[in-house]
């Protein structure tokens, strides 16, 4: 792996603290660093190196999954980190940063293989790429790469002005969009389960599927994020990026070859089939939900418009349910469910695959029921595959019953997300990162919802905390004959 300079915008701030330093130690423990690297973090404060440091090293002691520190490899990690104080508006801290950046390279001898990772509020993003270009921190002799965070504008006009400005300092094979849900096992092995499997491969169209169903639900409300997520919601909070992500992963063609120009072209592929909503259709596909006071795990818990920061006559969306269908052959007639909400009774998250139910008719002839395959994909809390098949139930008198063929993988302590996708984009593989293309595809999708939100033109039906969502959410399958599998 080359060598490189880690140029942390945000190293003051919580994502850094949480994830970045200890994915990066994680993985400087799994000797999937370069040999040499510098990290310098910038923030708006005024630090010393040696303030910094022991800031990254506690950050290390609490959120660290490994939990063991042998003194040696801490000390080597740790005395790879600078600091340089920098208001992101400023031009002459960019030029301070660029000393200090090739100072460290000249120290250590690496080329000016350079990686900026812009932890900070998206604001900053054009301003800052746009100094990074000007200040010559750019332009080095070696590669040039931008890590960014979510979220990737407000609608599709703010996403396409930002991806204009951060193109006039980077290039679309430069910039790595991290959707944390890309780095997470099981959607990652949406790929293996479709494609390394003939068996399941073979099934996955409309001859065999009759719909699927892809849930994100959290019990946690809207926590301290309570400025943020009242201008987001759940459509664009998870909705128009994650929900869309999996979704890609599920329904995407087989890629001629397994590489990132492949595979992003496929998931490219999924959105650009997706059918139009037009704005007045919104409400017959969209469900728009906000969650009431109820109890979640035992604990009683107030409605979203009593939690702090928010207003009471908010009309935010803290649950968005959506039918969708992706004009392919392959997939005609398949509706694609997605939901994802917060207070909902159980926190899961996991893709569902109803088959078509060929065999009830000849069962039915010995009046025994059989229920529809289903492949159940749980990418978290645990990460598990079950097909749930029909049998022969020998406790029963040998009447038809499921039989649950289950794989759940122990998955407690392998690299986290942020440190699989910090290791593809220091090896310049963008396969789990969001193309620009994927990006305003889901955007323009979105972009209608959005406008019928703002209109009020889809009801805001409310729902119990404790609950599995509106009911609406449930008429949206039973419209199509279908129900929601595995709802506690
Ligand atoms: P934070 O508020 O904790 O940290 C912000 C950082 O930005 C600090 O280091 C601060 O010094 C720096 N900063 C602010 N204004 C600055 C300025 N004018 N000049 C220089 N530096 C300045 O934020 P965070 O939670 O770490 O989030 C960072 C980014 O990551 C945001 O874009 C957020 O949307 C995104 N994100 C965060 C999380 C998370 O779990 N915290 C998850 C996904 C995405």
């Amino acid at each position: 792996m080359d060598s490189m300079t880690f140029v942390l915008f945000g190293a003051t701030g919580d994502l850094a603290k949480r994830k970045i330093y200890p994915a990066l130690y994680n993985l400087f423990l799994d000797r999937k660093l370069p040999q040499s690297f510098s990290v310098i973090g910038l923030g708006r404060r005024a630090l010393g190196d040696e303030v910094f440091q022991g800031n990254v090293e506690q950050s290390l002691r609490e959120f660290s999954r490994r939990s063991v520190f042998d003194p040696s490899d801490l000390s080597a990690f740790i005395s790879a980190f600078r600091y340089v104080p920098l208001d992101v508006t400023n031009p002459d801290d960019y030029r301070k940063l660029l000393q200090v950046v090739e100072k460290r390279e000249q120290e250590l001898n690496i080329p000016q293989n350079r990686m900026f990772y812009l932890s900070v509020a998206p604001e900053f993003f054009d301003t800052i790429s746009l100094n990074i270009n000007e200040s010559g921190l750019g332009t080095g002799s070696g590669w040039k790469r931008l890590i960014i965070e979510k979220p990737f504008g407000h609608d599709l006009q703010s996403a396409q002005e930002l991806n204009e400005k951060l193109s006039k300092a980077f290039q679309e094979e430069e910039i790595y969009r991290i959707d944390h849900y890309l780095g997470k096992p099981m959607v990652q092995n949406l790929e293996a389960l479709v494609f390394a499997n003939p068996v399941i491969g073979a099934l996955w169209n409309n001859r065999h599927i009759a719909n699927v169903q892809i849930t994100a639900s959290e019990t946690v409300g809207v926590e301290e994020r309570a400025g943020y997520y009242d201008q987001s919601g759940a459509i664009r909070d998870m909705f128009q990026n994650h929900m869309l992500q999996v979704l890609m992963m599920a329904a995407m063609n087989r890629p001629s070859r397994l590489n990132a120009t492949e595979i992003r072209e496929q998931k490219r592929s999924v959105l650009a089939s997706l059918r139009d909503l037009p704005k007045s259709e919104v409400a017959g596909s969209i469900v728009r939900g906000q969650y009431g006071a109820g109890v979640v795990g035992g604990k009683e818990v107030p409605a979203y418009r009593d939690e702090p920061g928010i207003g009471a006559s908010s009309l935010n969306d803290t649950f968005v349910a959506a039918r969708l269908w992706i004009d392919e052959p392959q997939w005609e007639g398949v509706p694609f469910y997605i939901r994802t909400g917060k207070r909902i009774g159980a926190k899961s998250t996991r893709v569902v695959v109803e088959f078509k139910n060929t065999a009830r008719d000849l069962y039915m002839t010995r009046n025994e029921s059989t229920t529809p395959n289903l492949l159940v994909i749980e990418i978290g809390p645990n990460e598990r595959v079950s097909f749930f098949l029909n049998g022969k139930d020998a406790l029963n008198d040998g009447q038809i019953g499921t039989l649950n063929v289950d794989y759940s993988a122990n998955l407690s302590n392998v690299p986290e997300a942020y440190e699989r996708l910090i290791h593809d984009a220091l090896r310049g593989d963008s396969t789990f990162f969001a193309h620009w293309n994927e990006v305003e595809l889901a955007w323009k999708w979105v972009q209608p919802v959005l406008e019928a939100f703002q209109e009020n033109q889809v009801p805001l039906q409310f729902y119990p905390a404790g609950s599995n969502g509106p009911e609406a959410a449930d008429k949206l399958l039973a419209e199509n004959g279908f129900k929601w599998w595995l709802d506690e």
